[in-house]
């Protein structure tokens, strides 16, 4: 049977039927109540009503590595498993030589400009009663955290041999970072972008193309971030042997999101070695939520400080009780996206719920399976903030800081206006400031039109 998004569904049905799946696919398509789940990177997670009649058993030779307690896994059709085990060999090989972390570092050291300041805010630490600590991931060539990721990628698929990377985008900032790291390492670049963000995000479009890139837009469905995910994979299939995917956040199957943590970590044990210069020890660790990776490079090197608190803040849009926000860990439930079993926003038929948020990088009906898992045994708490709370800690990071943050990252930032409140004595507090906001000035402008004339 097919999915009527994406016909990859097909391949994982069919590698089912006709020959002996390798056991993660088994159960890949049986959920909890033996029923079989559309696994298509479409993320329709659709209940494939051929499989309700087949029983499964769950196969106990699961891949441990692949998971994060019981999330994580590796729900992917059979011609991707071939690439996944070629990208964990690569990895374990190639990335964690000397030679390549060397490598790595010179440029994130002269390229990207590491490491990224941690900057005592001290009049935001008065505003609030507590002493604040913003990491300036902001900082970084292009912006955001997402080059660490990017580069650290494009650099194993140029050790790898591929000519060429494939990449997905939503507003584009992943794609500007995989285009860079693209153009850096002479490697040819596929940025997946839906035709509605190509169309909203002209400059980043245009941006990409400079950097050499393909911007291939796409029409299908609602012509966002989940089709041109679709397409990303599709593509990858097609040229699996030439070409690496380079995935934008902590998500995805393994070993996508060990990878994206380990290229993030920087960010965590930057900040670590910077506090003890500082002299202080952190009570609370705050990071935006979308897939999860500024948070999980943030709290990686913190996870085993059990009593510094880790805290993800994820997009409550108009509000986590209406049905416009992004806020998957409060109100998902488990599921299969993107390859990944994980905490899904999804209707009572399992199908994936349309997601919103102000910030186009937090608007996703996932999260990566170490988030679900940390917040399964309670090691890190997530919490939503809406569009309106999000736009006030933009302003008021500006104004007293002159700091513009990412929308993104404002979202975390607005948390410290209700964790402040509740603290007694002076407390230590890091916020991760994922990106800058200029990318977002458009995007405030439309807020602020619909503030005064809506
Ligand atoms: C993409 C993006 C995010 C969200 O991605 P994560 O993987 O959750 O970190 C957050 N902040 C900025 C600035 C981004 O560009």
């Amino acid at each position: 049977m097919f999915c009527k998004q994406c016909n990859i569904v097909l391949c994982v049905v069919k590698s089912y039927e006709t020959t002996l799946s390798p056991p993660i696919l088994r159960e890949a398509i049986a959920d909890r109540q033996n029923r079989a789940i559309c696994s298509a990177p479409c993320g329709a997670n659709k209940i494939c009503e051929t499989f309700k009649r087949h029983k499964f058993k769950k196969d106990k030779k699961v891949n441990k590595k692949a998971y994060f307690g019981k999330f994580g896994g590796q729900f992917v059709p059979e011609t991707v498993m071939f690439a996944l085990n070629e990208l964990e060999e690569a990895y374990e090989k190639i990335a964690k030589t000397s030679e390549f972390e060397a490598e790595l570092d010179d440029l994130l050291r002269h390229y990207v400009g590491r490491p990224s300041p941690l900057y005592h805010a001290k009049r935001l630490s008065a505003h609030y009663g507590h002493e604040i600590y913003l990491k300036r991931e902001d900082l970084n060539h292009t912006g955001a955290h997402k080059i660490n990721n990017a580069l650290g990628q494009a650099l194993l698929a140029q050790k790898m041999g591929k000519k060429k990377v494939l990449a997905e985008t939503g507003a584009g900032q992943h794609g500007v970072a995989s285009a860079t790291a693209a153009a850096l390492l002479g490697l040819e670049c596929d940025v997946y972008m839906g035709a509605t963000d190509v169309a909203r995000q002209q400059l980043n479009a245009f941006r990409m193309q400079l950097l050499g890139a393909n911007v291939i837009s796409i029409e299908e469905g609602l012509k966002t971030l989940k089709e041109a995910t679709t397409a990303a994979i599709q593509a990858w299939v097609n040229e699996i042997e030439s070409a690496f995917y380079i995935i934008g956040s902590a998500v995805g199957p393994h070993p996508y999101p060990k990878i994206v943590r380990d290229l993030q970590s920087v960010i965590g044990r930057e900040t670590k070695e910077q506090l003890a210069e500082f002299g202080v020890k952190p009570d609370y660790i705050v990071a935006c939520v979308g897939g999860g990776s500024n948070a999980i490079g943030i709290f990686s090197a913190f996870l085993d400080d059990t009593d510094v608190h880790l805290i993800g803040v994820e997009a409550a849009g108009l509000g986590a009780d209406t049905p416009y926000h992004a806020a998957t860990l409060t109100k998902g439930r488990e599921g299969i996206i993107h390859g990944m079993k994980t905490i899904v926003l999804q209707d009572s038929y399992g199908m994936i719920a349309p997601v919103h948020s102000i910030s186009a990088g937090l608007d996703y009906p996932g999260v990566g399976p170490e988030h679900s898992h940390l917040h399964d045994i309670k090691r890190a708490h997530y919490e939503g903030v809406t569009d309106d709370e999000c736009i006030e800690a933009l302003k008021l990071t500006s104004r007293l800081e002159g700091i513009i943050p990412a929308i993104e990252s404002s979202h975390a930032l607005a948390y410290l206006a209700k964790l402040c409140p509740t603290l007694s004595g002076k407390k230590t507090i890091v916020v991760n400031v994922s990106g800058r906001g200029d990318k977002d000035m458009n995007t405030v402008m439309g807020y602020e039109k619909g503030k005064i004339y809506g």
